[in-house]
């Protein structure tokens, strides 16, 4: 585990819990020192770490932010070219970019877990925090079957359900359900500032409303920075829609189009199809685009799928 933030520290605890052996780097000592004590097996020597991750031939999970990435990812191609790699990092293109540049493509296959709270650091983290969640593993065309099982078997050992996804649709879709929502909390946040009373009165419709813009500015920042190609035409319609309620509550009273929409989405949201994804061979002839096309009609992998022997 490269971090022991809040989602590096759970993934080590939760890999730990499975019985799996791990280690990890934190860059500041605090944490490190904080997740020693606990028990975990953890440094701040990046090139120790490194170095025994080639050797013992470890999956290296990459948990750091995307401003940090290209630094890391030198020190990888620098000391363990040879790993396979994967990351939990909330947009996959401009990693998955990142990741070429540094010549590190071919043992990469990235990853995001649709988990987490609004606090950071190793003491935040939770071995249970990924139960039930989803985690996106990416199937872009280059992934290598026996690396993208090797993180199939991490992510479904952590207690996740696997949502197998290209990595431009998954930054399609977390622009609309993760990224567009933080700043629509950060929106709502700042307006009821400028009323007076607002905080006075705020209850559940504002605590809801309003949970993410609670997450560090930091993190919101390279989140959202580093998809801006996909959160932009998502952040138009969400403008297109409030010009338009605005139009017709100003001219008819009214803002019955929007909220019936809402409404009935919301409603499809809630009865959303999940059905298991138990019929694809990793590895066998078009096995990407097969699980790409199951993730995308809500499928989700709950146990492990079998691999062919000899991937074609
Ligand atoms: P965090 O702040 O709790 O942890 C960040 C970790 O990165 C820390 O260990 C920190 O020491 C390390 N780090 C930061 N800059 C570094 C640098 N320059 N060099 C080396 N290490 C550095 O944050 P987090 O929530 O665990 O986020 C980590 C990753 O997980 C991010 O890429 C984020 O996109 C992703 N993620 C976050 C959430 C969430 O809800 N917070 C959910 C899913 C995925």
């Amino acid at each position: 585990m490269l971090g022991l933030g809040l989602i590096g520290g759970s993934v080590l605890r939760a890999a730990v819990a499975a019985g799996r052996q791990a280690f990890g780097y934190n860059r500041s000592a605090r944490g490190a020192s904080e997740a020693a004590a606990d028990g975990f097996d953890a440094d701040t020597d990046l090139h120790a770490v490194l170095t025994r991750a080639a050797d013992t031939d470890a999956l290296i999970v990459s948990a750091v932010p995307v401003p940090a990435l290209p630094g890391m990812l030198e020190h990888i191609a620098d000391w363990a070219p040879d790993c396979a790699l994967t990351d939990v990092t909330s947009v996959k293109r401009e990693v998955l970019d990142l990741v070429t540049a540094a010549g590190l493509q071919r043992r990469f296959v990235g990853g995001h877990p649709m988990a987490g709270t609004a606090h950071s650091g190793w003491t935040a983290g939770d071995a249970r925090l990924f139960r039930r969640a989803p985690w996106v593993i990416s199937v872009d065309d280059h992934v290598d079957p026996a690396v993208w099982t090797q993180v199939m078997h991490l992510a479904l050992q952590c207690g996740a359900v696997v949502v197998p996804a290209r990595s431009d649709e998954h930054d399609a879709a977390v622009a609309a359900i993760s990224h567009l929502p933080h700043l629509a909390a950060e929106a709502l946040a700042v307006t009821a500032t400028d009323v007076p009373l607002a905080f006075a009165l705020a209850a559940g419709s504002f605590r809801d409303g309003t949970r993410v813009a609670g997450t560090a500015p930091d993190l919101v920042r390279a989140m959202c920075e580093a998809n801006a190609e996909q959160l932009l035409p998502a952040l138009d319609e969400l403008l297109e829609r409030l010009s338009a309620v605005r139009a017709t509550l100003a001219e008819h009273g009214s803002v019955a189009e929007l909220v019936e929409e809402g409404h009935a989405a919301r409603t499809r949201y809630d009865s959303f199809p999940r059905h298991d994804i138990v019929t694809v061979m990793i590895g066998e002839n078009d096995w990407r685009d097969e699980l790409a096309a199951a993730g995308r009609a809500g499928g989700v992998i709950r146990s492990a799928l079998p691999v062919l022997d000899r991937p074609r």
